[in-house]
This record gives structure tokens, C-alpha cells and sequence, in this order.
């Protein structure tokens, strides 16, 4: 690449939501773009099985300093209007319907009060964000309501003792993952290479190229490189001579993508925080089940985690039944979405966080995610996205100030 010149080959590890999003950025900046997965398609991992909360902050009440909240915030307000941009769609038709309705368990490692008190903080900083309207809906006017013990035991068990109504919402991940695929594979700036195992790369000192290698037998240089790996990530930054996080924690969570046969009249809820659990409902009849403890299938910190085999007959069915058990215990009503399904798919992926410990324990650092972000080393950057929510917020501002680079 000459100098003072736009970096025109650039190559993008990873086809989740960070390196599709990041490639249609980079394409539309006028770099001719390669994207590596070792899946056969984009969004094939952590990007498709989420819940798609596009997070505000509420869920960080074991932070009371904010950082997360003021962290993760301008991106969830910037995802739809980039991903409706990006997409050409609009997203509302594809996001829950209702407020989310934030359960406080008995055995939450942040007392009710301190949630109460956690969601008008969140609240207030909402509604002074200038593009708060640009929202999945309207927050301008953000407040969390708390619901009356009618309300409460109408919607929980006994072992809830407070619940909020809040202002966030979700996206059907599915659906937001066909369309981006379709998107980066029909984009002429991108080249989609499929089946390659990203197994490190090569910095030129002086910055002037980066060799990706990978298995089977793949080797090609490109002026920029972006590690967009999230699991398979650290491993990589490391081969690479960037310097790790002090500490870290990989996990793979499953859950559950249930289809009724009729529409099912039940809240996208959430049970917070250390027993954790959460229920999306997208449109009445397409529902997202979690159970954490159920759910949480490997956890490790070592520089890759490996990933278990999605389970087969027999396993499938006991886990089905762990995470029906687990939200039974808090929401009773969960039998009538089991009852009316039609099918059920077992899904997931990795979640890579700094910090380490239990969900459990109010200390651990895994109730903090404001560590996130971007780093370089001459041609080589690599991207912790951190968050489904703020990962097309981060690609737009990453694209810019690599086609700025140099
Ligand atoms: C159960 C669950 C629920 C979640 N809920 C939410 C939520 O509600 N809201 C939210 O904001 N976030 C949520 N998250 C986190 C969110 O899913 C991730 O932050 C986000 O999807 C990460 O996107 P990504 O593009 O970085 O990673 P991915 O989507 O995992 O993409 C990484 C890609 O890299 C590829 N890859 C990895 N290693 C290699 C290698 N060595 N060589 C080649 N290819 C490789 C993979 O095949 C994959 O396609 C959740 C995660 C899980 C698992």
C-alpha cells in the first residue's frame, strides 16, 4: 500500500455480527474486504443463539458506579438506526413488543431497593442521551416502573419480591442474522472465505503488511487485519504480540428457541441478578428461554474454551427439562409456552468477558462490562465486541478510523 493511501486489502477474522457489520462498514468506505470463518456461513455462532437485548444499562444494577451503564449505552441507542441503515429493513417488526419486566429474586446479590434505586439512575441518564428516541422505541421519556404486589403475583412466584417494568426490548437475533448474512454474501466489496480455521498471523514490523494463516493450508497478506474472532480471539491477539487482558473469563451458553403452534400470551421477562433467567417473547409465537445455571455449559480462562457438541436425543431432552425446571421455579406461567410448543431448538455460543468469578458472588467482575473495546499493533486490530448490542456502533466508529489509519 503507498503511503498516505486508504488501506484497500483488508481482512476481516470473523463472521458474526462484529466482522459482517464491520465488513459492509469497510466495503462501503471503499476497501476491498475478506472475511474468514471456519463456519460454511456468516452468523453462525454467539451472534445468531442470543436473546438480542439491546441493552440500556438496566441489567448492570451490580455496578453501582455506572461505568457499565454509561459504557454499553450510546451503543444500544445507535443499533437500530445503523442496523436499519445496514440492513435497508426496519428492525421494529423483528423486536419484542412490550416493556421488559425486571424480576428481583429472593436470592438477588442486589437487594430490591438497590434495583430500584440502580434503574432511576439508568433512568435519568437515558433520558439525557440527545438520540434517545432513536431507540428500538421512543426513551426519551425512560422511567422504571415498579409493579403493584397484584401485579407481582400475577407474573411471578413467591420467591420474586419486586419487579420493574423498563423501557428495553429485544431483537429476534434469527432474523437479524439472515438478513446480514445475505447482505456481506451479496456485496461486491466482500469476499466471503468459508471453512478456514483462523490459526494466527504474522505483523510486519515496519506495518506494511499482515499475513493471516489458517487451516487447511490458507496464507494471504493484506494492508489491515481485524481480528473479529470473540471466542477464538484471544488466541489469536496473542500470536499476534498484543498484550492479553490481566484476566478473563470464556463461557458457552445454551438456550432454548421455542416455536409455538398458536400464539401464547406471556411477557418478555427477565430474573435478575445471580439466580438468572429470561423469557423473550418476539411476536407470540417465536420465544427465547434461558436459564443460567442450566445453561452455562463450559467456563474457563484459559486462551481458548472449548466448545462443547450441542446434545443429542436423550440429553436434549434433559435439557430442555433443566431449563423448564429452573424458570418454573419464578414463573409458573412458563408451563402454558411449553405446552403450546411446536418446536424447539437448542442454541448458543460463547460470551467472553475481563474479570473473573460466579454470577453468584455480588464481587465477581463479570457483573462489570465496561472493559470492552478496541485494540492495535501497527496493521493488526482486534475487536472484544463486548456486547450483541453495541457491536454495529462499535464496527461503524472502528471502519472510519481504519480507512483513516494512515
Ligand atoms: C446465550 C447468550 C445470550 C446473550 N445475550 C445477549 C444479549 O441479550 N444482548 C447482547 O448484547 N449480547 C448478548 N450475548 C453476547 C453476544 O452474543 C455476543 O457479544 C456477540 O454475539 C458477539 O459477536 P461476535 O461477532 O464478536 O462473535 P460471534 O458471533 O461468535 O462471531 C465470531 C465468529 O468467529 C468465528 N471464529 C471463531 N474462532 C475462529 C477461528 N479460530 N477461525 C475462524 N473463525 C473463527 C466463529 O465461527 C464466528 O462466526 C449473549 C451471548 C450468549 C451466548
Amino acid at each position: 500500500m503507498s503511503a498516505g493511501a486508504s488501506p484497500r486489502r483488508v481482512a476481516v477474522l470473523g463472521a458474526g455480527i462484529a466482522g459482517c457489520c464491520l465488513a459492509l462498514e469497510l466495503a462501503r468506505r471503499g476497501a476491498d474486504v475478506t472475511v474468514i470463518d471456519r463456519r460454511a456461513a456468516p452468523m453462525s455462532e454467539a451472534s445468531r443463539f442470543n436473546e438480542g437485548k439491546i441493552h440500556l444499562g438496566y441489567l448492570y444494577g451490580a455496578d453501582p458506579s455506572l461505568r457499565t451503564a454509561r459504557h454499553i449505552l450510546p451503543g444500544g441507542l445507535a443499533f437500530a438506526p445503523i442496523m436499519s441503515e445496514l440492513l435497508d429493513a426496519d428492525l421494529a417488526p423483528h423486536a419484542t413488543g412490550g416493556d421488559d419486566v425486571y424480576l428481583i429474586d429472593r436470592d438477588s446479590v442486589v437487594d430490591a431497593p438497590a434495583v430500584g434505586d440502580h434503574f432511576d439512575r439508568v433512568s435519568a441518564l437515558v433520558r439525557e442521551q440527545p438520540d434517545a428516541h432513536r431507540y428500538l422505541v421512543d426513551v426519551s421519556g425512560a422511567r422504571a416502573t415498579p409493579l403493584s404486589a397484584a401485579e407481582l403475583s400475577a407474573i411471578a412466584s413467591p420467591r420474586v419480591v419486586a419487579g420493574y417494568r423498563v423501557p428495553e426490548r429485544s431483537v429476534d437475533t434469527g432474523w437479524v442474522a439472515d438478513r446480514l448474512a445475505e447482505r456481506v454474501l451479496s456485496d461486491d466489496a466482500i469476499a466471503f472465505v468459508p471453512g478456514v480455521t483462523v490459526s494466527g498471523v504474522d505483523v510486519d514490523p515496519d506495518g506494511a503488511e499482515v499475513t493471516v494463516r489458517g487451516e487447511p493450508g490458507f496464507g494471504e497478506g493484506y494492508d489491515v487485519v481485524v481480528n473479529a474472532l470473540w471466542g477464538g480471539r484471544l488466541a489469536v491477539d496473542r500470536e499476534a504480540g498484543l498484550e492479553l487482558p490481566p484476566t478473563w473469563t470464556h463461557r458457552v451458553r445454551w438456550s432454548l428457541f421455542v416455536r409455538t403452534r398458536e400464539p401464547v400470551d406471556a411477557p418478555s421477562a427477565i430474573v435478575a441478578i445471580g439466580p438468572f433467567g429470561d423469557v423473550k417473547n418476539y411476536d407470540g409465537r417465536s420465544f427465547y428461554l434461558s436459564w443460567y445455571p442450566a445453561g452455562l455449559v463450559a467456563q474457563g480462562s484459559a486462551v481458548e474454551l472449548a466448545e462443547p457438541e450441542l446434545p443429542t436425543a436423550a440429553a436434549r431432552e434433559s435439557f430442555i427439562a433443566d431449563v423448564r425446571a429452573g424458570l418454573e421455579t419464578a414463573l409458573p406461567w412458563i408451563d402454558d409456552v411449553f405446552a403450546a410448543a411446536e418446536e424447539i431448538r437448542i442454541g448458543g455460543g460463547h460470551v467472553f468477558a475481563e474479570g473473573t468469578g460466579s454470577l453468584a458472588d455480588p464481587a465477581s467482575g463479570l457483573h462489570r462490562r465496561d472493559r470492552y473495546g478496541v485494540s492495535r499493533r501497527g496493521a493488526y486490530w482486534s475487536v472484544d465486541t463486548g456486547k450483541y448490542s453495541t457491536a454495529p456502533w462499535t464496527a461503524r466508529r472502528l471502519a472510519a478510523e481504519i480507512m483513516e489509519s494512515r
